[in-house]
């Protein structure tokens, strides 16, 4: 995790709405600003679909236009484009929003593209994030940092902007009607947003945070990055333990009657008798293990054309494999188990 302003002499930042900039990296651009860097917005909706109280709907989209200029005004930002796209149906113009993004950024050539994260709890929010992903992958010459507004992000760079928190209070506190009137509320939740990071970095200030791309991810990536590497339960293994179990009592059961077979050959009848009985005792808690098992596997058993079951033998052979790595067991034994799993893995005769 970094700390810091991450190295950029021409930033382009887009935001959804007007208001987006501020809330979500104001302090960042101010810091910019300050470096003596230039940053430009891009503002991709007209932002007019606010819920007002009634009869105040007039002039909304040229009301916020104003406030976003006041706004770039207090943090300097150097100049903002405006796409005037319908506000809340940004996911129906993502051809347009690609074509607008990549000619400014062709136009602009960027070092940095701050936007929204893809995962970013406002549908608009997360079609800009999409978009401007895509674009990662396909223009070379620029790294994307995601902020954060509507849902806090997984980051891996903070930006103390504790020295411009004023001038970001005052760039939101342009917005009255883009904030629903509030704009109070709205600087003591992004205020606390950014304080919030304090806990990590275990000193008093206020932080932007960031997720700062150097090259572009996969979408796996990029999963594994907004989960934090969660993996979804491999519906192969619970059945292969099951394969497993059940071998594992055959196969004691096996020794069991070697053994058995051997002392009574031997003629040492008393052992041989002190077997049986040991014998027939955990025959009794075996046979019970096994019906509770084949019960069990009977259930869980995965039927072709069930939604997520992994039905292909490709994946039960890899799976098969990872549990019961070969060269850890018997030749008889894998066969045995092999023919379980086939048992297991086809149709039963009955489908
Ligand atoms: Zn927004």
């Amino acid at each position: 995790m970094r700390t810091g302003l991450p190295p950029a002499r021409r930033i382009l930042v887009v935001a959804p709405h007007p208001d987006d900039e501020s809330l979500g990296c104001g302090g960042t651009i101010a810091l910019y600003v300050q470096s003596g860097a230039t940053v430009e917005v891009l503002v991709v909706s007209d932002g007019a679909a606010l819920e007002e109280p009634e009869g105040s709907h007039n002039d909304l989209a040229a009301a916020r236009v104003q406030e976003m200029t006041s706004a770039a005004a207090v943090l300097g930002i150097h100049q903002v484009h405006e796409l005037a796209l319908p506000d809340g149906h940004l996911a129906q113009h993502q051809t347009t929003i690609t074509h607008a993004l990549r000619d400014r950024i062709a136009t602009f050539q960027p070092d940095l593209v701050l936007a929204p994260s893809p995962i970013d709890g406002h549908a608009d929010h997360a079609t800009v994030g999409h978009v401007i992903l895509e674009l990662f992958r396909e223009l070379p010459g620029w790294r994307l940092a995601c902020y954060e507004v509507f849902t806090p992000l997984r980051f891996n760079c903070l930006v103390d902007i504790t020295a411009v928190l004023e001038q970001k209070e005052r760039a939101i506190r342009c917005y009255q009607r883009s904030l629903f009137g509030q704009p109070d509320l709205f600087w003591e939740a992004f205020r606390a947003l950014n304080l919030m990071k304090s806990a990590v970095v275990h000193h008093h200030g206020f932080f932007e945070a960031l997720w700062l791309l150097q090259a572009p991810p996969s979408d796996q990536e990029v999963l594994a990055w907004a989960t934090y590497n969660f993996q979804p339960r491999d519906s192969g293994h619970p059945t292969l333990w099951t394969v497993k179990e059940i071998d594992e009592v055959l196969f004691a059961l096996q020794e069991k009657t070697a053994a058995l077979t051997a002392a009574q050959q031997r003629g040492t009848l008393e052992h041989a008798n002190a077997l049986l009985q040991e014998q027939l005792h955990e025959q009794v808690e075996v046979n019970a293990r096994l019906q509770q098992t084949t019960e069990q596997w009977e259930q869980e058993r995965p039927r072709e054309g069930d939604p997520g079951s992994a039905w292909d033998q490709g994946f039960w052979r890899r799976q098969f494999e990872r549990v019961f790595p070969v060269g850890s067991l018997g030749r008889a034994r894998l066969r045995r188990l092999k023919r379980l799993l086939a048992q297991y893995t086809s149709k039963s005769p009955s489908e």
